[in-house]
């Protein structure tokens, strides 16, 4: 193991602190991610893919959610009725790029007092539609998007 990596990890086994409301070992100061997870987990019946033929999406999706470490970064499904004001910006690659509101938001904040998510707010979001892609290169650019956010 190199020794920066240790280092580290030292430095981020020291900064854990136990939440005050699951009792676990979080690293976050100003929310726990466990808690976050948890109520990701406890929401789960209330949001479905599209794509029922298809569960591997929202396992997927699922399996995201219980890695989140912050409450901006949440890996969610986002049904097609909440997004509106879709606009064609542009061609690029194997896909089209649009722009659209996003009705609602994404996540942004955890409130500790609600021991809920709150979201954004409406904003506006950028859409691929990808065309004949094979599965391996959908995974490289949601990775790229993931990674962009
Ligand atoms: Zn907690």
């Amino acid at each position: 193991m190199e020794i920066l990596t240790m280092i580290k990890l030292f430095l981020i086994k020291e900064k854990k602190r136990i939440c005050e409301n699951c009792q676990k070992e979080c690293l976050a100061i100003l929310y726990c991610e466990y808690c976050i997870r948890n109520y990701l987990k406890e929401n789960l019946s209330n949001w479905i893919s599209e794509n029922n033929k298809n569960n591997n999406i929202d396992d997927l999706i699922q399996e995201c959610q219980m890695e989140s470490l912050t409450s901006s970064k949440v890996v969610e499904w986002i049904p097609y009725s909440n997004l509106q004001n879709i606009n064609y910006l542009t061609k690029g690659g194997c896909s089209k790029i649009y722009i659209a509101d996003w009705i609602g938001g994404s996540y942004y904040k955890w409130n500790s007092e609600e021991q809920q998510l709150e979201r954004y707010g409406t904003h506006e979001v950028i859409l691929k539609r990808l065309k004949n892609v094979k599965s391996r290169a959908l995974i490289s650019s949601v990775q790229f998007s993931i990674c962009q956010n």
